[in-house]
Parts: C-alpha cells; structure tokens; sequence
C-alpha cells in the first residue's frame, strides 16, 4: 500500500515516507492509493480496542514494516488511560450513545492519533539512528497531547507554540508544566493563525535543523493520526452491534480529521448510515454541507476553542475522494485558487452530499442549552465540544433513522469556565488537578521575527 497527494505531484510514497515528511510536496494531502478492506467477520473475534487497532493499522504500514513489528509496537501505543479498554460508552437512551475518547493523558481524543504517531516516530528514528524536531501550533488539545505523546523518546524535542488567547487554563499548564528536557513550550506573541503561518516558514526554511534530522508535522494532516483514529469507530461499532447494522456518527469538528477518519472507516468496510458534521459558529462546513459554500471566514472564539479554525484542512481529503472521484488536477485546481476564491463544486456532483453527510452549526448559547439539557434529563455533563455534536442529534433527529453515536471529544473538566457558566459541576481527574498546582515554565517569544527559529536552533 502506498500513498499519493491530493494535488497529483507527489506519488509513490511508503507509510514511513509519508509519516515523517507530513504534508505532500505539492501541498497537498497524502492519501492512500486504494481503500484496504477489513476482514469484518475476522474484527468480529476482536474483544477489545489493541485486537481491533491490530486488524486496522497493518493495512496501512506493510510497505515500510511487517506485521510482528507493528503488532509489537501496537502492543505499547497507548498508554496512562484511565480506562481499561481506554475507551467507555455511555448509553444516554435506547437509540443515542456517547464514544467516551478522552481517558487519555491529556483528557482528549487527540492521545489516540498522536501517540500512534510518536510510537512510530520513535520506531523510524531509532532504525535511521536519526533525531527529529516537533514543531506544531495549537489551538488547545494539540499541543498537550503531542507533547506527551513524544516526551519519553529522547530521540525527539517538541517545540509547540501557544497562541494567545482563548485555550483554557488546563490546556496552557499541560504544556507549561511538564519538566523534561525535550519539550520547549513556547508562548508566542499573536493569534493561532500567526503561530500557523510561523510553523509553515519553519517547514519550508528548516534553518534550525542539523544535517539529517527530521522535521515532523502533528497536525491532523499527518496521515497517521487519521490511522489512529479509524480503529475506534470500528471498535465502537463493534461494541455496538458486532458490525452488523449501520449506525450514525456526530463528530464534533475542527480540521475534520476526526470526519474523515470515520469516511476512511466506512470506505473499509464499516457499516455506516450518516455522518452529523457538527460545528460551532466557525461554520464553513455547515456552509458548504448546506449551500455549496466552502468560503474562508474570519475566525470566532467560542467556548469551544479546539474547532475553532478559518479553513478545514482535511476536507481536502474529502472533496479528493469523495466528490472529485480522486481527480486530482481539479482538486489542484481548487486549492490553486483557496482562499481567495471560494470552493464551489458542480451542483450535480454537491448533491451526493446527502447521501452521507448532515451538518449543523451551534453558536455558544445553544452549546450551553444542550450542556444544561443533557444534564437535566440524563444527569451526564459533556464538554462544551462534546455538546456541540449532542446538539446537532437533538436537531437533526428526524433525519436520523438508526442508532447514533455522539464522539465526546474532550473531558469536561478541561473546560472549567464554560461548566460554571452552564451551572455545571464534574469532578476533576487527579492528572488534571496536578497540573493546575505545578509551576510554569515556557519560553515568550514573538512571531513578528526570527526569534522563534534562533530559539529552536539554539536548544536543538
Ligand atoms: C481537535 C478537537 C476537535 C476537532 O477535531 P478535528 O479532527 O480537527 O475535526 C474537537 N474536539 C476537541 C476536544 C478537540 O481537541
């Protein structure tokens, strides 16, 4: 199985290729070049989440490592979950379920993605007898669970950005606080926009490297952490019904990533009835869902900051596959000109869209109802982001004809403003409430000039 960009100038590339350089040469995303099937009635013996990660993960990496060893890694991927099987379902009623992802370090679903990622980070540097340079920013879970992922591979510095602004306290002090030589938080004057744009010159210059290392992207353009991600929707319908009848997902979104891995998951062989994209008011996939529309916006803060983004990095994965049939010079063609001009596709082609997808946009006010409402009647607090998505079901109900699944993406203690606001109350985890208590160290830099790369050179 090998890889290619959705821009067509970037082709023939081994998992591990792909894994390490991130985005295509061409700018484009990297895509596999045929969907693998999954042996169902094979995942059906699964009895638990590494079983099923075990049927899912191989299809991906065979041309750059065998089975034994990814079965090897895999058996250590995931760790400090609170959980057993890392994951918990929570049935809210007969018909809705909540996907509980954030039992992880850092109390999203983002340690699924990213601690795939840095395990075989780790497995490449160590074979090559390389080092490699983390450089990511963040807009709140990101940049924690990135930095947990890679701190014990001392073959990796993380170099992670925080923007100012609008992440909670307990996202910041997840990175601000943990005392390891290889992980260099830095607070960086300007928007999550700035700190993007300063991660993107520091790809194309790389003036901070030494000969021979690599420089990785963890943004959920790293094709990887779609990987890590696929495995637990096939878990969860699994749990559900043994794979037997299709179910509804409702995904709260930001970059899409979490979308499109559940696109990714049915292409494989996952039985799959709609997905619910659901936004906050930084709504350019509801516009494009409902009207065609996929057009850059300013961005808004909201109370939940991790969706909070201009442009959906991984709907280009999507408008490649599944509306352009992988014709990858118009694909090119479209991003040529985004986002000056806005992406309007063929009417007749846009159509297909209700096959699959729904979309539905909360403003914070209706996030904070349906936060107040699922507490009231089932006594269960959700996270802001979470509410996001258990909003659009309360709304898109009539159209949603089998069971659904509502991903809870982040644990509500994260968020401690936004529960008081809704008059909310949830216990904190002892990994969080350390976290508040512990000093802060990072260092404040600007994005105006060379300071962040001198930083990085000097500490690499
Ligand atoms: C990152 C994040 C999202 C958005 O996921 P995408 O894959 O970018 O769409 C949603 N909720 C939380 C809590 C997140 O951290």
């Amino acid at each position: 199985m090998l890889f290619h960009s959705t821009r067509g100038k970037d082709s023939n590339k081994t998992f591990e290729e792909v894994l390490m350089q991130g985005l295509a040469q061409d700018g484009g995303l990297f895509i596999p070049d045929y969907w693998p099937e999954v042996n169902i009635n094979d995942l059906r013996s699964c009895d638990n989440f590494i079983d099923v990660a075990k049927h899912i993960v191989p299809l991906f990496t065979d041309s750059s490592f065998d089975r034994a060893e990814v079965n090897k890694i895999l058996d250590k991927t995931w760790h400090d979950f609170e959980k057993k099987d890392y994951i918990n379902i929570f049935n809210i009623n007969e018909t809705v379920s909540i996907l509980e992802l954030f039992h992880g370090p850092t109390a999203a679903f983002k340690d699924f993605g990213l601690q795939l990622a840095a395990a075989f980070f780790n497995k490449t540097l160590q074979t090559q007898n390389k080092t490699a340079i983390v450089l990511g920013a963040t807009s709140g879970d990101t940049g924690p669970a990135a930095i947990d992922a890679c701190k014990e591979f001392d073959l990796i510095k993380s170099f992670i950005l925080i923007p100012e602004g609008n992440m909670s306290e307990i996202q910041r002090k997840q990175m601000t606080t943990v005392d390891k030589n290889n992980v260099y938080p830095i607070l960086a004057s300007g928007s999550f926009d700035d700190c993007q744009d300063i991660v993107k010159k520091g790809f194309n210059e790389r003036t901070f490297l030494k000969d021979d290392q690599y420089l990785l992207a963890i943004n959920s353009i790293n094709w990887v952490r779609i990987v890590g991600q696929i495995c637990y929707y096939f878990y969860v319908s699994l749990k559900i019904n043994k794979l037997s009848e299709p179910l509804n997902f409702s995904v709260p979104t930001g970059n899409f990533g979490n979308v499109f891995a559940c696109y990714a998951a049915s292409k494989m062989g996952m039985p799959l009835s709609k997905i619910v994209v659901a936004v906050n008011s930084n709504d350019i996939l509801d516009r494009f869902f409902r009207n065609n529309d996929y057009s850059k916006n300013e961005v808004n803060e909201t109370i939940s900051p991790s969706m909070d983004i201009s442009i959906a990095s991984n709907f280009e994965r999507l408008l490649y596959d599944f509306y352009l049939n992988r014709d990858a010079e118009m694909c090119s063609k479209l991003y040529s000109r985004f986002p000056e001009n806005s992406i309007h596709i063929d009417q007749s082609i846009w159509s297909k869209s209700s096959e699959l997808f729904l979309s539905y946009s909360s403003d914070d006010i209706s996030t904070y109802k349906c936060m107040q409402y699922y507490f009231n009647k089932y006594n269960y607090v959700m996270d802001p982001h979470t509410a996001v998505a258990a909003d659009a079901v309360r709304s898109l109900k009539d159209a949603l004809v089998s069971k659904t699944v509502i991903l809870s993406t982040a644990h509500p203690a994260k968020f401690p403003t936004a529960l008081s606001n809704a008059s909310l109350h949830t216990d904190m985890p002892n990994k969080l409430s350390a976290v508040l208590n512990k000093k802060e160290k990072a260092e404040k830099l600007s994005t105006n000039d060379n300071s962040i790369f001198e930083y990085i050179k000097t500490n690499n």
